[in-house]
């Protein structure tokens, strides 16, 4: 058998519905290496889809081809990959370079796909490249070249890899006379260093200088004539075979990187603006996310500042409670059996009431009086590891019904407490902690007593309180005026009296009631337990402070707020995706020709595919850094400016944000990138290199 045998080979182009063309009839040829055959015959003859076939750009067809024995037409897309990169190379009319890339890179481009190693890649396209006379060239673009240097940079390419068979489609067609005999000549060394070279020509003169002449007229051979011996020429190609292992392997992520890269600066400015238009949508959403994050930063510092760090504010929870007295009932009636399991602690509060609510509006959260501890509670607490003391206290609320008298005069205040270990001597402005029988009031109901605060101390004042249905009354002496500072809780809003538990023990006696207390709070050994009472307090299903639990509502609303605004930002997301989208499909578009390259020299569809993916990928990759970065300079002005203000920075970029950012950012772009990337892969190579 000849080593490239073509029988009774058979092509129909179908057209329209049920009509087809019949573009190869019954055509039966043999090849050997070594010959220089000429196929000729007019335009439309049918040469091109033969060679399209002969060099398995074109599966479709009957009859059998065999290249060394083996059925091509047979072949599995990994085999025709194979096939391509070890049996063919193809020279093409219009050289068919990718543009850019540079002289180098388009000869090397068949090894890259193979992942053959760098130094082998260079060396060998570097040795051809001399041969051809192009020593000067390798870091030229193609578009510097002339049409005679650009086709040998294409010879070059089609014997790199070194192939058996060389199919030249009108190679000099478009080239004058004295290139074309250049090109020629070359031709002619190639045949006679072993290979089959199939030559399709116009030219008579052209097809003059082959081993053999195949004329081709409608799709059938009319003529196969033998030239004798081909003229001598200098014989200066020296080829070393490549190892076939090396064309096993496939395109390396790297290399569809780089030559992703490589296209991307090639279209700078385009993609500048996309990555700046991708970036948009990340920016706002991690300044959305930052504003979130330093607000909320703020607000927990601002707490925790005015807060003893020893002590731990506890209260009680209407959950706790409700188990609590359940679980006594359910004792009583039946031990053993275990009561319900509880649903974790919720807050002490009824915002706009729900069905447990007593008479709608309960006040603010935190300021709910009825809600004491008993012995249990207390010695539960005590037990936590850690806790040094326990300080029991009271605090309530009333709108209304809380006044202090002075000189016949009454002042109305909402906060009534008992002192806590959490004030210090930064919040009394005037005067000291009160004693037994004394009482220390908030600087601005004082001021609204008299005009300056200070003149209040030592004064004598009844004060009246709303405790559950009666109003406890008695007389005091002012010892000392409270201001809150920064503090957030009902003392840092309202106006309020404290005074100590002994006193508020001694109110509650002389009307005939229990003193219970409805905040307790905990000491801890070491300021390191802190936080881990903390937490053991929240298990246990009590509640934080009311400050604490301030700060969680806010946090909570504020993270709320964060969200939509991150969703609203979210949407110009979408924006840059459809973007993307659209900016990789006029990619593929104007990149059809090089994608029918590659597929000629052995590229498969996962490499095409791979190397779109990779360009997306490095889009995300830059709008997402070009984004955290705009960010980032934002929020560092935002923040300067506010602080200018407000003493308060509002912006804090976490890394985890940018990190964030930068991946959603590769994730979209890559989500976008996957329609088109497959349009590439699924490109035909045939339709991809038709020039007509
Ligand atoms: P040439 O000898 O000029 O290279 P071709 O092999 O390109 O000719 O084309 C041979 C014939 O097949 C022409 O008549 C052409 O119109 C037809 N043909 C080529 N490709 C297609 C196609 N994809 N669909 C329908 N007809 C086609
Ligand atoms: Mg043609």
């Amino acid at each position: 058998m000849a080593f490239l045998e073509v029988k009774k080979l058979n092509k129909y182009f179908p057209i329209g519905e049920d009509k087809r063309f019949h573009a190869l009839k019954n055509i039966d040829l043999s090849f050997e290496k070594g010959e220089l055959v000429s196929i000729i015959g007019e335009s439309g003859s049918g040469k091109s889809t033969l060679m399209n076939i002969l060099g398995g750009l074109d599966s479709s067809f009957t009859g059998d081809v065999f290249v060394d024995e083996e059925n091509i037409g047979q072949y599995e897309e990994k085999q025709m990959v194979q096939y391509h990169k070890e049996k063919i190379g193809f020279v093409f009319q219009s050289f068919n370079l990718v543009s850019h890339l540079s002289i180098l890179d388009n000869v090397t481009l068949a090894m890259t796909l193979s992942n053959v190693d760098k130094e082998t890649r260079i060396e060998r396209s570097i040795a051809i490249l001399d041969q051809l006379g192009l020593q000067e060239q390798h870091k030229k673009k193609p578009n510097q070249l002339s049409g005679g240097q650009k086709q040998r940079v294409a010879i070059a390419r089609a014997l790199v890899n070194d192939p058996a068979i060389i199919i030249a489609d009108e190679p000099t067609g478009a080239l004058d006379s004295e290139t074309s005999e250049q090109v020629l000549d070359i031709i002619q060394q190639i045949a006679e260093s072993g290979k089959l070279v199939i030559l399709v020509t116009h030219s008579e003169r052209v097809a003059e200088r082959s081993s053999r002449i195949v004329t081709i007229a409608d799709g059938e051979i009319i003529n196969d004539k033998k030239m004798g011996s081909l003229d001598k020429v200098d014989n200066t190609f020296i080829l070393r075979p490549l190892d076939k292992k090396q064309t096993n392997k496939n395109l390396s992520i790297f290399s569809a990187i780089r030559m992703a890269l490589l296209n991307m600066k090639e279209k700078l400015g385009r993609n500048v603006l996309i990555a700046l238009g991708g970036s948009i949508g990340i920016m706002s959403i991690v300044l959305m996310l930052s504003l979130g994050q330093g607000v909320n930063d703020y607000l927990t510092e601002t707490m925790n500042e005015n807060v003893n760090p020893l002590i731990i504010e506890t209260k009680m929870t209407e959950d706790t409670k409700t188990k609590d007295a359940r679980k006594e009932r359910v004792d009583k009636e039946e031990e053993g059996k275990n009561a319900a399991v509880s649903n974790g602690p919720s807050l002490p509060i009824n915002i706009g009431g729900n069905g447990e609510a007593k008479g709608g509006f309960e006040g603010p959260p935190g300021t709910q009086n009825e809600l004491a501890f008993d012995k249990n509670n207390i010695e539960e607490l005590q037990n936590i590891e850690y806790v040094k003391t326990i300080i029991e206290g009271f605090t309530s609320f009333s709108f209304s019904k809380n006044a202090v008298e002075y000189e016949d005069e009454n002042y109305t205040y909402m906060n009534f407490g008992t002192v806590s270990p959490d004030m210090t001597p930064s919040n009394i402005i005037f005067g000291e902690l009160p004693e037994i029988n004394e009482v220390m009031i908030t600087e601005g109901l004082a001021t609204s007593i008299a005009d300056e605060a200070d003149k209040m101390i030592g004064k004598e004042i009844n004060v009246k309180t709303e405790m559950g249905e009666e109003i406890l009354e008695g007389t005091y002496t002012i010892s000392g005026i409270y201001t809150p500072g920064d503090a957030v809780g009902p003392a840092g809003i309202f106006e309020s009296v404290f005074m100590t538990m002994e006193t508020f023990k001694a109110l509650n006696e002389e009307a005939g009631k229990k003193t219970e207390s409805n905040v307790v709070y905990i000491t801890s050994e070491a300021e390191g337990f802190t936080k881990d009472i903390k937490e053991e307090v929240k298990e246990l299903g009590y509640a934080g402070s009311s400050s604490d639990i301030l700060t969680e509502i806010f946090s909570q609303l504020l993270a709320i707020f964060t969200y939509i605004l991150t969703g609203v930002a979210g949407i110009s997301l979408l924006v840059s995706a459809i973007m993307i989208l659209t900016v990789l499909y006029i990619s593929v578009i104007e990149r059809t020709q090089e994608i029918g390259v590659m597929k000629a020299i052995g590229g498969r569809k996962k490499d095409i595919r791979r190397i779109f993916v990779s360009e997306s990928f490095l889009i995300g990759f830059f709008s997402g850094i070009l984004g955290v970065g705009i960010a980032y300079g934002l929020s560092f002005i935002g923040n300067l400016f506010i602080e200018s203000i407000f003493d308060a920075t509002v912006f804090n970029m976490t890394p985890m944000f940018a990190l964030a950012g930068v991946f959603v950012s590769i994730i979209i772009s890559v989500l976008a990138g996957l329609l088109p990337a497959n349009k590439a892969a699924k490109l035909d190579p045939v339709e991809a290199l038709r020039r007509d």
